[in-house]
């Protein structure tokens, strides 16, 4: 483990491990399976890239997020580590010299999307390579019991089954128990050792109000910041709106969401990342991955789906460790919009008989027949074509292809982005020299009237028929524009590609699967409900509300969140001085946590912890990196 040690500071100058690390790359060089449950900032990344740099060969790292694999790779290059990913959106000859490069570059890591990892040439060249370790990051991703499940996450097994000898590194932050099992059996791990943290957080504060009036509550919270936050709402237009309302109060504040560019979003996050605007406003798209050490808060304007993303959310406040909040303002109609949202929006049994047969019918399968045909579909048309509830038909779809009745393609439910970068007199001059461009181009402005204003969604399948222009054609013109300078672009080929992938049986075909889709339904709200049980509990420490909830049991009260804090204290100011007065002689002698501080007195936890704070305030003690505390 010397080496290992070595590669720690050599390579990131870090002089320790943070908790588990340590445990979690011994078990990797052991040539193990291994499950790393480390909370949001516990330190994952290194639990792979140290083991793959003290081994020969290549770690092929599957990743989710664009965003996110693009932050890593750069923070391995910035250390002299050679690393390169494989996303969307390079060509086919990129492709073949990236693998090239892997493959005999001497490359350390290869980062891809699981969408990637299906092409063939891709597992080809994986084949010929050298590979060490196989990491998985965020690999809840891969169960359908999260909330944040993918589809492709599902045949990341095929790295297993090239490399069946090759150890595989699961990491991730979701720790419910059904979603661990679930990722472990997915990937087939073999007796994976399982190392699990404890999600305690003690520098974060933990606060649920009943606000009428919530922006204002932001404000005040706000204004008087001097780090980073986060506030997150419920949707696209609220992101605009609440970061408008900001900016007018006096808050710098930017907006994020999952519709805007890649080049916009970069932009965005870099301006709150350099502290030149503080808060950042968003969907839950925001943040997978985001590493921002000085978030004082986070924020959530609207009631989270699940206690999961709520905490993970909740959790990218104080990564440097210092004090920090984590404040979800609710009223009483925004309980009743998570129940809308998505508890009445779960497909029943009979909802999807009815999707099922209607999609069956769309695509004119004749009964008993349609096993692998494969279509392309467009949402949006579907739903206009039988008046559907797009919410409900997206969620049927979703459990169809969850349950394994059709399979859709990654594109689903995303669609193609266009924003023009030149003013209109520049992009009709340059139409005059392109005939098909000019056809194409103009149709789009007709169809999408504000497209010069902002980043706009295009349906190709739309703009095909408008033309009469194949879609491939209307994609070389597009890509010919881009090239040019004239727009920027997300390109998504079709909405989606559907494969039936069992035989119509109409209601026998569901029948089947009905069981499971209750299931489904049943997790979902209970999800809900424990959202609404722990804004309700008002009696419970709201650390040791949510860290039970991952099934620790053993925590004891943080003295910081809202239930902490208003659960009044017997001690007189006096007692308190007396009180902080002992903690600083306990000090003198030695560093010691919260607890050890407690144990050694004869003060009830809740008021050490609150002289604790004081003192931390007062700036009289300080804590280290292991949550020790220290004289100033
Ligand atoms: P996670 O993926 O668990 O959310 P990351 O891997 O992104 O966490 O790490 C969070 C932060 O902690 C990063 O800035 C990383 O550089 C830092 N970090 C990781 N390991 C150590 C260590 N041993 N000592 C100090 N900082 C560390
Ligand atoms: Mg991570």
């Amino acid at each position: 483990m010397t080496n290992v040690h070595n590669i720690l500071t050599k390579y990131w100058g870090y002089t320790s491990f943070k908790p588990m690390q340590e445990e979690v790359i011994a078990s990797v060089l052991d040539g193990k399976d291994t499950v790393a449950l480390l909370p949001t900032g516990g330190g994952k990344s290194l639990c792979f890239q140290v083991p793959a740099l003290a081994m020969e060969g290549i770690c092929i790292v599957v990743s989710p997020l664009v965003a996110l694999m693009g932050d890593q790779i750069n923070s391995l290059k910035e250390r002299g580590i050679k690393a390169l990913k494989l996303t969307g959106g390079i060509s086919f000859d990129e492709l073949n010299t990236l693998l090239d490069n892997a493959l005999y570059g001497n490359y350390k890591f290869l980062y891809l999307s699981p969408e990637r990892l299906q092409q063939e040439i891709v597992q080809n060249y994986i084949k010929q390579m050298n590979v060490n370790l196989i990491a998985v990051d965020e690999a809840h991703c891969i169960s359908q019991w999260g909330n944040d499940f993918r589809p492709a996450y599902k045949n990341i097994t095929v790295l297993r089954e090239i490399h069946p000898l090759v150890p595989i590194i699961a990491l991730t932050a979701t720790a419910t128990p059904e979603v661990l099992e679930d990722t472990i059996s997915e990937l087939r791990m073999e007796l994976p050792v399982i190392f699990k943290n404890s999600f305690v957080r003690e520098n974060l504060s933990y606060q649920v109000y009943k606000e009428n009036d919530k922006l204002y509550r932001a404000e005040q919270l706000l204004k008087n910041n001097s780090g980073s936050a986060i506030v997150y709402v419920r949707n696209r237009k609220g992101t605009i709106e609440i970061s408008d309302q900001l900016n007018s109060l006096g808050i710098s504040a930017t907006f994020y969401h999952g519709g805007i560019s890649a080049k916009e979003k970069a932009q965005r996050l870099e301006s709150w990342r350099s502290g030149r605007v503080s808060t950042m406003v968003a969907t839950n798209a925001f943040g997978m991955g985001i590493d921002h050490p000085n978030v004082r808060f986070v924020i959530h304007l609207q009631i989270p789906e699940s206690l999961e993303s709520y905490f993970q959310e909740a959790g990218r406040a104080g990564r440097d460790g210092e004090y920090s909040s984590a404040v979800l303002l609710y009223n009483d109609s925004d309980k009743m919009q998570v129940i809308k949202q998505f508890v009445e929006s779960l497909p029943t049994t009979s909802d999807l008989k009815k999707i099922y047969r209607i999609l069956n019918n769309y695509f004119q399968i004749p009964y008993g027949e349609g096993e692998f045909t494969k279509h392309n579909f467009s949402f949006s048309e579907f739903c206009k074509t039988y008046s559907l509830n797009t919410l409900l038909a997206y969620n049927a779809l979703n459990n169809l292809d969850r349950l394994g009745v059709i399979q859709l393609s990654q594109e689903f439910g995303r669609k193609s982005i266009v924003e023009f970068l030149v003013s209109s007199e520049e992009v009709l001059n340059y139409f005059e020299k392109d005939v098909t461009a000019s056809v194409i181009g103009k149709t789009i402005l007709r169809i999408y009237g504000g497209i010069f204003e902002m980043p706009t969604a295009i349906n190709l399948d739309f703009i095909a028929s408008k033309t009469g222009q194949t879609i491939e054609t209307i994609i070389s013109v597009l890509k010919k524009l881009e090239r040019d300078g004239l727009v920027e672009m997300m390109l998504q080929i079709t909405d989606a590609t559907l494969t039936f992938l069992v035989p119509r049986e109409d209601e026998k075909t569901i029948n089947v699967i009905s069981r499971d889709v209750e299931a489904l339904n049943r997790k979902k709200t209970a999800q809900v409900n424990s959202v609404l049980q722990y804004i309700e509990n008002k009696k419970t420490c709201r650390s040791v509300q949510l860290v039970s909830y991952f099934g620790e049991t053993t925590a004891s009260k943080c003295g910081i969140c809202s239930v902490c804090k208003t659960s009044s204290s017997n001690l007189s100011s006096k007692e308190m001085k007396h009180l902080a007065k002992q903690i600083l002689a306990l000090l003198e002698g030695e560093d010691l946590n919260s607890r050890e501080i407690s144990e050694k007195l004869t003060f009830a936890e809740t008021d050490v912890l609150k002289a604790i704070h004081l003192l931390m305030d007062a700036e009289k003690i300080k804590s280290n990196p292991k949550k020790q505390y220290y004289l100033n």
